[in-house]
């Protein structure tokens, strides 16, 4: 008993000196204060504010998001707009996004969007002028893409030479409705060699089932069990070092999940690529990828690229 009072006593004393030490030095007018990035273990690529949900009586809000974010260690978030009409319920647009993150940039991180059918950017002048005059407003990515058109339709080709011209990352939403493609994403396979510059950064469950080959693999619902060997996701990230994987959504995590062994190895061996992410967009919403990723055994080095480093450098997000 005696022991274990002394050596907290022992141990707050030497925290106590160690933070006056700390306090010292960056008082100290000889040094310039460190930048840091917001503390929080998380960097999330993917929520959502301004949506309604059915049932919902109101959209989620900034504050809500902020509340969010505290109480689970999140540091900083990418908030995107959802424009297509197959993409949500109520359409949000980039406008609202980077309207309503303006006075939290060090920890909203908006993205821009436009949907490939919109008229009003059809030359690849203007795409790429309203991409850049986005950039300028402070969006730093492309995306929730989410159109129901083909993955390789022209008008969706445009949409990515402005990206890769403009160097914004896109996300994209791929499944059977949504960028659609067919199993083995040849789609995606045939974009990511036609803009090598581009960042891809995939999403849903298009993309999620992928990670498994065989022949019943299906680009919508969520599919159970074993990962077969062969699936499209190791074979285009072999390919193309352009490519990256949202782990946002029920879809990401029953595909890391659905085989806890493969999935475990797959993040391990993906540790450059691989994005966490939540999809967080109402306020009571189920996240399993907070208690899932808190408490997956993986190595520290990989948690910190997965977690926060892998996207501030995709992003080119520097400390304020
Ligand atoms: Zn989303």
């Amino acid at each position: 008993m005696t022991n274990t009072i002394n050596r907290r006593r022992f141990c707050s004393t030497v925290a106590g000196l160690a933070g006056t030490a700390v306090v010292g030095v960056l008082n100290s007018p000889a040094h310039a204060v460190a930048k840091e990035f917001p503390p929080g273990r998380f960097v999330d690529v993917h929520v959502h504010i301004g949506g309604i949900r059915k049932g919902a009586t109101r959209p989620l809000q900034v504050e809500d998001l902020l509340k969010w974010m505290d109480l689970n260690d999140v540091a900083q978030a990418c908030v995107l707009p959802l424009v297509s009409p197959e993409s949500f319920p109520n359409p949000v647009s980039t406008e609202y996004v980077l309207e309503h993150t303006q006075p939290h940039r060090d920890r909203l991180i908006p993205f821009c969007s436009i949907d490939p059918r919109n008229t009003w950017y059809s030359s690849g002048q203007a795409l790429i002028g309203q991409l850049e005059r986005y950039k300028e407003k402070g969006a730093r990515g492309f995306g929730e893409h989410k159109p129901g058109v083909e993955i390789t339709d022209k008008r969706n080709l445009a949409i990515f030479a402005g990206c890769q011209s403009t160097e914004l990352p896109v996300l994209i939403h791929l499944d059977s409705r949504r960028n659609v493609d067919v199993p083995g994403l040849p789609g995606l396979q045939s974009v990511l060699k036609m803009f090598p510059q581009a960042v891809f950064i995939g999403h849903a469950t298009g993309f999620w089932n992928s990670i498994s080959g065989g022949p019943n693999v299906s680009l919508s619902g969520y599919q159970k069990g074993k990962v077969k060997p062969g699936g499209a996701l190791d074979r285009l990230m072999d390919e193309f070092p352009n490519l990256y994987g949202d782990l946002s959504a029920f879809s990401a995590y029953n595909a890391i999940s659905r085989d806890p062994d493969f999935g475990r190895e797959f993040l391990i061996r993906r540790a450059d690529r691989m994005l966490f992410g939540t999809d967080f967009l109402t306020p009571d919403q189920k996240i399993p990828q907070l208690d899932f990723y808190r408490r997956l055994d993986l190595p520290a080095d990989v948690r910190q690229k997965i977690f926060r480093d892998n996207i501030r450098r995709i992003l080119k997000l520097t400390a304020e």
